[in-house]
């Protein structure tokens, strides 16, 4: 059971048993074989998708996804039910993103008499920001309107939350989001699950980049790029007009902007829409060298995927279980306060109910 599409929850997918099923929701296994498609790496495994508050038996267990507030799309927390025990895995979630309801309903009315709550605790112990999606939309518009030139936000494609919060600021101050052709797959596979910001609407336009037009034409895909082609933009028109646009930026990016002559200045921004660890390893350092080359200042906005290390503590007071089981976070030994009854058991040991 897959609970989101985030490579460390599914990246030894393939080691499985090959006729082992896979469950999960369905915008998930699309985006895991649009990740796999893009690394060259089919997934073999049969899929079974589930439905957000629809039981699903598996075995003697009865298994009810809860859609949740993560950056990851599609993810849900599960609730594991057998021989009349009943399993809360929390999933990787948070409480102020644009799903965050949902994580508040489940608080106000949590599952009834839970014997054990699975918990992850990625933030714990950190001091990761954590504003609401809807605070940052706000901080991208007044950077936005503070800016003269262009502004570059690198963030990931798969963050549904971030295009949203970046569409919807493009739109308050009159500017254009400009994505590539691989968030524009994104979005254009996503289309049936949601209400998200599509290709082919006009505040936003796909840059058509050499590299990735090759790609997706070595794939086959010549209707796609030909498709994104007719709301499309070259490279070389981010070079004009430069109030007009904000720009996803990404390593990989930059060899088709340069010779398009899309070079940083100092009248535009860039913004690092990521966990700022990563910024400190080499994609992030090629992307700070080529705006410090040009004179673009950082203004960096982000808010956190995870939930803060108060927001865990709350959740899962809330949830009233008999005993949680930490599984997921590096700071559950020195961070125990304020937590209710944990039980800590090291890789492997097992615990009954
Ligand atoms: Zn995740
Ligand atoms: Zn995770």
């Amino acid at each position: 059971m897959i609970s989101h599409p985030h490579q460390d929850h599914y990246g030894l997918l393939e080691e499985l048993p090959g006729d082992w099923p896979v469950y999960c929701g369905a915008a998930t296994e699309t985006l895991m074989r649009l990740t796999g498609r893009i690394f060259g790496a089919e997934l073999t495994h049969e899929f079974r998708t589930w439905r957000s508050g629809e039981p699903t038996n598996i075995g003697s267990f009865r298994v009810t996804p809860l859609l949740t507030d993560h950056s990851a799309f599609d993810a849900h927390m599960l609730l594991i039910e057998v021989e009349g025990k009943r399993i809360l895995y929390s999933g990787d979630f948070r409480t102020h993103g644009r799903k965050a309801a949902l994580v508040q309903r489940l608080m106000a009315d949590p599952p009834k008499g839970l014997d054990v709550l699975l918990m992850e605790g990625t933030n714990l112990g950190s001091d990761k920001p954590c504003m609401t999606e809807a605070d940052l939309e706000a901080d991208y518009v007044a950077l936005m309107k503070a800016t003269k030139g262009r502004v570059f936000v690198a963030w990931s494609a798969q963050n549904l939350d971030r295009t949203v919060t970046l569409y919807r600021a493009s739109l308050r101050t009159g500017r254009t989001l400009v994505i590539d052709l691989y968030t524009a797959e994104v979005l254009e596979s996503l289309a049936s699950y949601g209400r998200l910001p599509q290709p082919d609407w006009s505040s936003i336009k796909v840059v058509i980049t050499k590299g990735l037009a090759r790609h997706y034409k070595r794939r086959g895909m010549d209707d796609f790029v030909s498709r994104m082609a007719t709301n499309g933009i070259s490279a070389k028109a981010l070079a004009t007009q430069h109030d007009k646009w904000v720009v996803m930026v990404r390593p990989s990016l930059i060899r088709d902007f340069e010779p398009a002559g899309v070079l940083p200045i100092a009248d535009d921004v860039w913004s690092y829409g990521m966990w700022r660890g990563y910024l400190l390893q080499e994609d992030g350092q090629r992307l700070q060298a080529w705006f410090d080359a040009g004179g673009a200042a950082a203004k960096h906005l982000h808010t956190s995927g995870h939930a803060s290390s108060k927001d865990l503590r709350d959740f899962a007071n809330a949830m009233k279980a008999r005993t949680m089981v930490p599984i997921h976070g590096v700071a559950w030994d020195s961070e125990r306060e304020g937590f209710p009854h944990i039980t800590r058991l090291t890789d492997g040991e097992p615990f009954a109910i």
